[in-house]
């Protein structure tokens, strides 16, 4: 089946909005061995949008739209999907209904102009909306599919996979070829060293295996495909590579599919009943804004300190004169000291600090930008470890915070 994903929306053609739908799509599709050959972005214009649709449907058996559905004169695609397919548009009072209620809980009248979110090409299949005003629908015809959402990408998404995709699965049925996928993550290592360790396992006869270099990670990504009935081989032929990959990379592997380096880290110290302070001098804040992402994550983190300046290491953490004045302040020195300091003044069990030269500018050839120390402290060692990172300021800051986690989850 071959598919096609047509965003509507002015907006998206002025560079206002990313159209992060084709990229949510495109993986929920590619992932039920749907092959998506286009992504089509048109502005809300009926003459071209009709020209689109027209185009989508007659190169691919299914097309899944985003956007157009509002009230005003200018969302038009169902009554143009309508147009093209030769279908009438057709009332669902159930729907009005709910697009009533909609508004009862607002304590507002419904506008006229809502009624028309109420009118659906004959023959759809009724997408429930249970956040907005508009529902979408699924529409059969003649070997083709068109699957029609709403906009905004919290509508979007749930009724994607709770009313759309029950309806695809059906269509696909469970002889058709799936695709499954793991992704392992990696800190530590770069590509060209993965791909060395891992040659031999790159190809597989059954199994593709991809390397994507992210900003402070690396991705490991497995595919492989198989219909409902070899679904148990494919899943043991995942199991077996990733077990093979962490006993050749070992620590390295932090994580898989949706856990990130956060999570994990928060969720260790949570297990531990552990707590952590952070005295940060080149992340700015970083460190500790990454560690309040984590849901629940006062019961682990205490705070910490921005030391950018020499004069507040000294006053708040209680660095040493004559550490900056020989070592400077980014150094293995400066770095124990800042975290032995912040550990002290908060009373946690652990404590990170991070100081180097973020850049562009700063560094020199003793010390060039990407040089970063990452101190760590708790009640039986102190040390400091010295990392050489490359890339601009962003990349350098960001790699600090990973680097910093990774060693509170070792
Ligand atoms: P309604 O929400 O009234 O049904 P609609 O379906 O056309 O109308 P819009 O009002 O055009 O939706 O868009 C709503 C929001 O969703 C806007 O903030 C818009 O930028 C965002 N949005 C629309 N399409 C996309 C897309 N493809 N990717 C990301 N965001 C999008
Ligand atoms: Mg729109």
């Amino acid at each position: 089946m071959k598919a096609e994903i047509v965003a509507t929306g002015t907006e998206l053609l002025l560079g206002e909005t990313l159209n992060t739908s084709a990229h949510y799509l495109t993986g929920k599709l590619s992932s039920l061995g749907i092959e998506v050959d286009y992504h089509t972005t048109v502005g809300d214009n009926s003459e071209r949008l009709e020209q689109v649709l027209r185009q989508a449907i007659d190169r691919s058996d299914l097309l899944v739209t985003t956007g157009g559905l509002g009230p005003t004169a200018d969302d038009l695609t169902k009554e143009l999907v309508a147009k093209v397919l030769n279908l009438e548009m057709e009332f669902d009072q159930s729907s009005l209904n709910n697009i009533k209620e909609f508004f009862g809980r607002r304590k507002a009248p419904m506008p006229s102009s809502n009624e028309k979110q109420a009118y659906f090409p004959k023959g759809s299949k009724i997408l429930p909306n249970p956040i907005g005003t508009a529902p979408g629908a699924f529409i059969e015809k003649d070997g083709k599919t068109v699957i029609i959402l709403p906009g905004p990408p919290f509508e979007m998404q749930p009724m994607f996979e709770h009313y759309a995709l029950p309806e695809l699965q059906r269509i696909i049925g469970p002889d058709s070829e799936r695709m499954n996928e793991r992704v392992l993550k990696v800190f530590g290592i770069g590509e060209s060293a993965i791909e060395e360790v891992l040659n031999d396992l790159m190809h597989l006869p059954k199994l593709s295996m991809a390397l994507l270099a992210k900003r402070a990670e690396m991705h490991i990504r497995l595919v492989t495909r198989g219909t409902e009935a070899t679904s148990q081989e494919t899943l043991d032929s995942l199991n077996q590579t990733e077990e093979e990959i962490r006993k050749r990379l070992g620590d390295k592997v932090f994580g898989r599919d949706q856990e990130t380096m956060i999570g994990i880290v928060g969720q260790t110290l949570k297990k531990n009943h552990l707590t952590i302070s952070t005295a940060e001098s080149c992340t700015g804040g970083l460190l500790g804004a990454t560690l309040t992402q984590e849901p629940g994550s006062s019961e682990f983190y205490l705070g910490g300190v921005v030391s950018y300046s020499n004069s507040l290491k000294q006053q708040l953490l209680g660095v040493n004169e004559k550490t900056l004045e020989e070592f400077g302040a980014v150094s293995e020195e400066a770095a124990r000291e800042m975290a032995e300091g912040i550990r002290r003044k908060s009373g946690s069990d652990l404590a990170i600090s991070a100081t180097g030269i973020a850049g562009p500018d700063g560094g020199s050839d003793l010390k060039p930008v990407g040089l970063v120390y990452i101190g760590f402290a708790s009640a039986e060692k102190v040390y400091a470890k010295k990392f050489q990172f490359y890339g601009e300021r962003e990349s350098v800051r960001q790699l600090t915070v990973q680097a910093a986690l990774n060693e509170i989850r070792q």
